[in-house]
Formats: structure tokens, C-alpha cells, sequence
């Protein structure tokens, strides 16, 4: 064996393990679970610690578009093993992932926006830039309806192009005609109509733009409740992304405008730099490695110096929300009835999802089991990773360490390699996630391929 973990707490929910044991890791893959494993070529003794499989952040952003390249390093540091970026462009993953992904197994939705293709493309259109997507890596498509709208018709046709070619298609819930709030959800669900669909972050629909956000959350639930074609994700984070790119003096962004209407700013460029300096909107300021979430004059003079391109934060999300969100299940004490926990990090500096967790483990909201569902097994079902998720016999070699006192993440692996320990970044390198479709350009950028079986995933088949 060429790596074997010592004497760990194993958790592993879909193979039924919860207990000491040893893992044994060869050529990538987990060679072997049990109690005293012979030595290994190298071995680690994890007394005391809590062994979970990879964590799956299946909603970030690291691109130049949204978030920026140190993402990978920020997902990396953070514990995580495999992500999903939720708008590329897929061409700057794939440009970008060899050099900075930090050993991560990396897969992209590639955003379908109006400067692609207009706001209202016919279907061939569409078809088209799905197939270019899937050539170029992408495992499916982003409509960014609640940043850069598409008219509900497209929106449409996107969600039945993407079932119709059985890969993933993801909403950010709005169009032309209804905005990033529970009506944009609304919205989207009747759009889908009986197709599947990923509506991400549920809880920043419940921010009070029609109702109070609690009422919001509980029209939310019933939505998933009726229509369970619809997956979703949520994650624990007050503050929100989105872009300060401003142009004629407004910001870009519908939903940057929004925040600043909700925190009592007018949407201009003037009244956003306002807020930067008053304390209320974070900056993503790019430091050596990592973004760090700066207001004031830091932030204010960062945000100059980009031209007003950088990344934002506004304290908008409630903190009930994310909550129902995270723990609401669709019968007391089964399937949750949001599947999917992410953080919507990367590049955004809200990276640590498996630490947010954890501390709801500690108020016994969630157990073991439940985070490792919410943070591991469950995404590796809805995006057709059947060797992820899991430690059984066979399953690549992607673990995460809980330190001892079950609060952070203190080393990790990927495809059998350390990408991770004590928060000290050691991948290189990364593997692609992609369809048939994608595998020559995966090669071409020295990418090793991971093809997942997404026509027979939760997505298509539900749990
Ligand atoms: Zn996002």
C-alpha cells in the first residue's frame, strides 16, 4: 500500500462505516478500510481524528469572471477536494486549472449569458452554445438570470437543451421579466415545468423583497416540496458575491443594485463606493495567496484601483434562512429537502463550508452522517460521481481530515495525493470533470479527465 491513514474515526455514510479504522490508499484510489491495516510505504497516524469523504463544493466561483484564480487556493486551504465552478467561462478554467487548481478536482457549469448570445436566443442558438460548452470542458450550463438576465423563453429552451443532452443545467433564479427573489424562483420552477433543474442558493431568495424572508423560505420549501425535478443547494453566509463592475456611472450587476437598494443606497457607482467606505460592503482584495474581505478605505481604494471590476459582498442573507435552509428535511429525519450544502465561494471569501457545518454539529442540529450527506455524498449523487463521496473499496482516494475537536478541516487528499495539511496548501495540478464532449481539450491542457455518469445521477433520477 503505498499510503495508509491510522487509527481515524471513519465516517462514511453510504457504505454504513462509522468506527476506528485504517484506510489504505493506492494509485488514487482507496485499496482498502479496516482495522489494522500491514504498513504502508508511507503512513499517518490520525489518532484522534475524524476521517470523511472529500468535501464537494459544488457551488464556487474561480475564474476571472467571478471570483478569481486564488479560489482554487481558498477551496484547497479550506478542506475541500472537488469542486463545481458555477459560471466559468470554461475556457478560463480549463486555460487555468493545471497552473493554480492545488491538486482539486475541478468541474465547470458555463454561464449562458446575454454578451454570449443575446438575451433572447432561439434554441439552435442555444444548442450550439451548449455543445461549444461541453467541446470546450463545461459539464453543463449556468443561466446567470439574477446578474445577466435571459427572457424566461430562453431560459426555457436552455433547461430543455441541457435535459435533452442529459448534462447539468443550474439557475441562478431570475430573467427579463423577474428579479433574483422568491418571484425569480417561482418563476424558474414554472419555467422547468417537469424538466430537471439546479436552483442554487435558496436561501438569497429569502431576503425580504416581497415578503418576510421567513415567509419567503416557507413558500421556498413548498416549491421543493411539489416540484421534485428541482434540486437545490444553500449555503451559511450572511454576506453575498456579486460584482462591483460598474459602467456609466451604475453598477452592471441587477443584484448589486438590489443590495444597495436593500441597505438604503441608491444603485450608482457613487452611492456603492459610499457604502464600501461606510463599513457595509466588503471588498475581495487580492492579498499574496488569498482574497480577503476588506471595507473602508482598504476596500474603497482596492476597488478604485480595479477600475470598480472586483468582487463584492453585501451583509444581505438572514441568518434564519440559512438555517432552515441547511437542516429542513423533506419527512422528520430524512432526505434533507436541500440536498446540496456550498458555500457560492472560491474567489468570494467565504470558503469554509465544512467548519460552518461542523459548528451546527456542535449545537446537534446536524450529525456526522448529515455533513458528510450534505457536504460529500450527496453532491457526488447529483453530479454523477459515483467513485466520490464515499470510502469504499474502489472509490478514489479523496478524504478530508476533521481535526480533534471537530471544528476545521486540518488535511486532505485528492486522488490519493495531500493537497492540504494544518491549512498549508500542497496540490498541484488538477482533473478535470467533464463530459465525452470535453475530453481532447482536457488533454490538450494537460488535465487528466474525470467523465461522470450524469444521464444516471440524482440529478436525472432523483435519490
Ligand atoms: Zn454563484
Amino acid at each position: 500500500m503505498e499510503l495508509v491513514l491510522r487509527n481515524a474515526r471513519v465516517v462514511d455514510p453510504l457504505n454504513n462505516i462509522d468506527g476506528l479504522l485504517d484506510i489504505g490508499i493506492e494509485g488514487g484510489k482507496i485499496a482498502a478500510a479496516a482495522a489494522q491495516l500491514p504498513d504502508g510505504k508511507a503512513n499517518v497516524d490520525c489518532r484522534g481524528k475524524t476521517i470523511i469523504p472529500g468535501v464537494i463544493d459544488t457551488h464556487v466561483h474561480v475564474t476571472g469572471l467571478l471570483g478569481g484564480h486564488m479560489g482554487y487556493y481558498m477551496l484547497a486551504k479550506s478542506g475541500v477536494t472537488t469542486l463545481i465552478d458555477f459560471a466559468g467561462p470554461v475556457e478560463d478554467i480549463v486555460e487555468n486549472a493545471a497552473r493554480v487548481g492545488c491538486g482539486l478536482n475541478v468541474g465547470c457549469l458555463n454561464s449562458i449569458r446575454p454578451v454570449d448570445v443575446g438575451s433572447d436566443p432561439d434554441r439552435a442558438k442555444i444548442d450550439e452554445f451548449l455543445e461549444k460548452s461541453l467541446e470546450t470542458g463545461a459539464i453543463g450550463l449556468k443561466i446567470l438570470g439574477g446578474h445577466y438576465p435571459l427572457t424566461p423563453e430562453a431560459s426555457r429552451e436552455t433547461i430543455l437543451s441541457a435535459n435533452a443532452r442529459k448534462v447539468i443545467v443550474a439557475i441562478h433564479a431570475g430573467s427579463t421579466e423577474q428579479g433574483s427573489d422568491i418571484e425569480g424562483m417561482r418563476e424558474a420552477v414554472g419555467l422547468a415545468q417537469d424538466a430537471r433543474l439546479l436552483i442554487a442558493h435558496i436561501n438569497s431568495y429569502c431576503r425580504g423583497r416581497h415578503y418576510d424572508p421567513l415567509e419567503e423560505v416557507q413558500q421556498a420549501f413548498q416549491m421543493l416540496r411539489d416540484n421534485t425535478n428541482i434540486l437545490s443547494d444553500s449555503y451559511l453566509s450572511i454576506m453575498n458575491g456579486t460584482s462591483g463592475a460598474c459602467k456609466d456611472g451604475v453598477p452592471m450587476s441587477a443584484v448589486t443594485c438590489n443590495c444597495l437598494k436593500m441597505l438604503g443606497y441608491e444603485a450608482t457607482e457613487e452611492a456603492l463606493g459610499k457604502s464600501i467606505q461606510d463599513g457595509v460592503t466588503r471588498v475581495s482584495v487580492e492579498m499574496e495567496k488569498e482574497n480577503i474581505p476588506l471595507t473602508r478605505e482598504d476596500g474603497y481604494d482596492f476597488w478604485r484601483k480595479k477600475n470598480t471590476d472586483a468582487s463584492l459582498s453585501f451583509p444581505v442573507n438572514s441568518r434564519a434562512v440559512a438555517l432552515a435552509c441547511t437542516s429542513e428535511r423533506r419527512v422528520t429525519g430524512g432526505e434533507f429537502l436541500i440536498p446540496l450544502s456550498a458555500t457560492d465561494g472560491g474567489g468570494i471569501p467565504r470558503n469554509d463550508m465544512i467548519g460552518r457545518l461542523l459548528a451546527l454539529h456542535r449545537l446537534e442540529y446536524l450529525s456526522i452522517n448529515d455533513i458528510v450527506c450534505k457536504s460529500s455524498l450527496n453532491a457526488s449523487r447529483v453530479f454523477g460521481l459515483e467513485n466520490k463521496g464515499h470510502l469504499g473499496v474502489g472509490a478514489d482516494a479523496d478524504i478530508t481530515v476533521l481535526n480533534e475537536g471537530l471544528t476545521d478541516a486540518v488535511l486532505s487528499y485528492a486522488n490519493g495525493r495531500q493537497i492540504m495539511k494544518d491549512q498549508v496548501v500542497t496540490g498541484k495540478g488538477a482533473h478535470l470533470i467533464t463530459t465525452e464532449a470535453g475530453r481532447a481539450t482536457a488533454a490538450r491542457n494537460n488535465l487528466p479527465c474525470i467523465i461522470p455518469d450524469l444521464s444516471g445521477s440524482a440529478f436525472y433520477k432523483g435519490f
